[in-house]
């Protein structure tokens, strides 16, 4: 039978909640046990995929084509398990099948209602990871108790628990024990208050994990150990770390967190091995081979979580490179405004992410001709590689006024097109190409190096595409095809030769990257960007 772990946050948003859950997936994984991840998102919309970066930040891709929660990208790149579409629900997906059901007569005779028909839902939701193959689910519960929108999770993990018992389910909550500089004192209340919240739903934490700046005294854990009903041992402390994310996991075993987990479900306790976990780390936090600086040109540039992925991608890099890899986050309307001299002067590689519209393209395009023309290592991701295609074709192929049809409908050149697929669809949500798809790799080509593979699988979201009829015309003044989807002809890698390193990609590497594997080709753009610095 699967056991179950519920997450729940309280206080304040932004506890890291999918990182704590990340890290004791991972724990438990090195214990032995086969482990899966899952979040449930209280908002109404079905999935995030039709969300501005700026209001939710990155949508993370999973193989199986579904536009999920950026958490998603730490259960994956922490345990190296991937996602699928149920690894996360909204309320907008709970309630959009109720509804369906509703009107073909699923409940018929009945009145629908939120107890019981949306907490069944959400509980067969939760129940949907649940298979001879996995012994322990995580399910993060998005959001912070007190929220009138967690409510019927709530109640829906509170009977979960109720129906499966004590050693099949279990509560964890994430708290925030701040620290008053005037007083110069950490702060219990707030997380006393957000239990007593909790426990207005029936639930009572069976761990606490607290969020704090400066370390816990043993009088803070007895205090909450008391105030909040939870055994002293199980009041854990998740300080702030100094240098990576990834240091979290080490911190929670420190204080066997993993070890009690596993009491608690009645499993045993197999011995731990995170060696190369630890290995990895102290390679990200003092790397032999001095540091790189690479500009990430984007438009979501002020808001961290909208480029979640490719950050910890390039960290990864870093790491398998053994170098410290600095990241300047660059407008790409600032390029456009400033010139790509001033703002690109002196990084050692260029990284052109996905996106959409038109704002800031022509300082994409004008970054992609400064790395071009100057022999900086470019990388160039969905939106990146259109944009590469684009700067070629308008200044080598002399294309005037080449784009895409996304930003010019009447452009004379339209190197980049939506793909025929595409043409008919009006809707938005969930409607582009998503998820992975095979690409076949050109023999002698950077990219077939980097991979050292003739076919990989990567995951999709875009619609649109190098237009075919320009392939010719791209290839003759040297743009190397060194990826192809076989199955509809279309273009996923372009590269040039005569260039240190210039790789430009129709799908989204960054998502398959992991601390302990970096993708191979950030791996192979980062140790580019190390011999042009060097
Ligand atoms: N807007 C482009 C498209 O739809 C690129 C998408 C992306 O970068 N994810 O094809």
């Amino acid at each position: 039978m699967t056991k179950h772990i519920f997450v729940t946050g309280g206080v304040v948003s932004s506890l890291g909640k999918g990182l704590t859950a990340a890290s004791v997936a991972l724990l438990l994984t090195r214990r032995g046990y086969r482990v899966a991840l899952q979040k449930m998102d209280p908002y109404l919309n079905v999935d995030p995929g039709t969300m501005s970066p700026y209001q939710h930040g990155e949508v993370y891709v999973t193989s199986d084509g579904a536009e999920t929660d950026l958490d998603l990208g730490h259960y994956e790149r922490f345990t190296g398990t991937p996602c699928t579409r149920n690894s996360n629900y909204t309320t907008g997906r709970i309630y959009s099948s109720v509804i369906s059901r509703e009107r073909e007569g699923g409940y018929l005779g009945k009145t629908v209602q939120v107890i019981p028909h949306i907490t069944d839902e959400i509980k067969a939701a939760i129940r949907s990871l649940d298979s001879d193959k996995i012994d322990i689910v995580i399910t993060e519960i998005g959001g912070t108790v007190g929220d009138i929108e967690s409510l019927p999770f709530l109640e829906a993990i509170r009977q979960y628990r109720q129906e499966a018992g004590r050693d099949n389910a279990l509560f964890i909550h994430i708290t925030l024990v701040p620290y008053l500089k005037a007083a110069r004192e950490l702060k219990t209340k707030p997380s006393q208050q957000s239990v007593g919240i909790l426990r207005t739903s029936g639930i009572i934490p069976d761990m606490l994990i607290c969020r704090c700046e400066k370390h816990m005294s043993d009088e803070h854990k007895d205090k909450l150990a008391l105030f909040c009903n939870v055994d002293r041992n199980l009041v854990i402390e998740e300080k702030d770390v100094t240098h990576s994310i990834y240091e979290v996991p080490v911190e929670l075993t420190r204080q066997d967190l993993d070890v009690y987990v596993l009491e608690m479900l009645k499993l045993h306790v197999h011995s731990l091995n995170i060696d190369d976990w630890k290995e990895m780390l102290k390679r990200l936090i003092k790397p032999g081979n001095g540091t790189v600086e690479i500009a990430v040109v984007g438009k979501y540039i002020s808001l961290r979580d909208s480029y979640k992925s490719i950050y910890e991608a390039l960290t990864h890099g870093g790491i398998a490179n053994n170098v410290e890899v600095k990241i300047r986050m660059v407008e790409s309307e600032d390029v456009e405004k400033q010139g790509a001299e001033s703002v690109l002067d002196g990084v050692s590689g260029i990284l052109v992410p996905g996106g959409f519209g038109d704002r800031g393209i022509e300082g994409k395009i004008a970054s992609v001709c400064y790395a071009r023309s100057r022999k900086i290592p470019f990388f160039g991701i969905c939106l990146g590689m259109q944009c590469a295609v684009i700067e070629f074709a308008r200044n080598v192929c002399e294309l005037k006024g080449a784009n895409s049809t996304e930003f010019d409908e009447t452009t004379p050149h339209p190197v980049i097109d939506i793909m025929k697929a595409q043409r008919k669809i009006t809707a938005k949500g969930g409607t582009m190409r998503l998820g992975a798809y095979p690409c076949r790799l050109v023999k002698t080509t950077k990219a077939h190096a980097a991979y050292s593979n003739d076919e990989v699988s990567e995951r999709h979201r875009h619609r649109f595409e190098l237009n075919n009829d320009y392939r010719d015309r791209l290839t003759a003044k040297g743009l190397v095809i060194s990826g192809l989807y076989k199955d509809e002809d279309l273009v996923e890698i372009v590269e040039l030769q005569e260039h240190p390193w210039f790789v430009a990609c129709q799908f989204h590497p960054e998502f398959q990257s992991t601390p302990l594997q970096a993708h191979p080709l950030f791996r192979e753009f980062i140790s580019a960007a190390m011999k042009g610095s060097a």
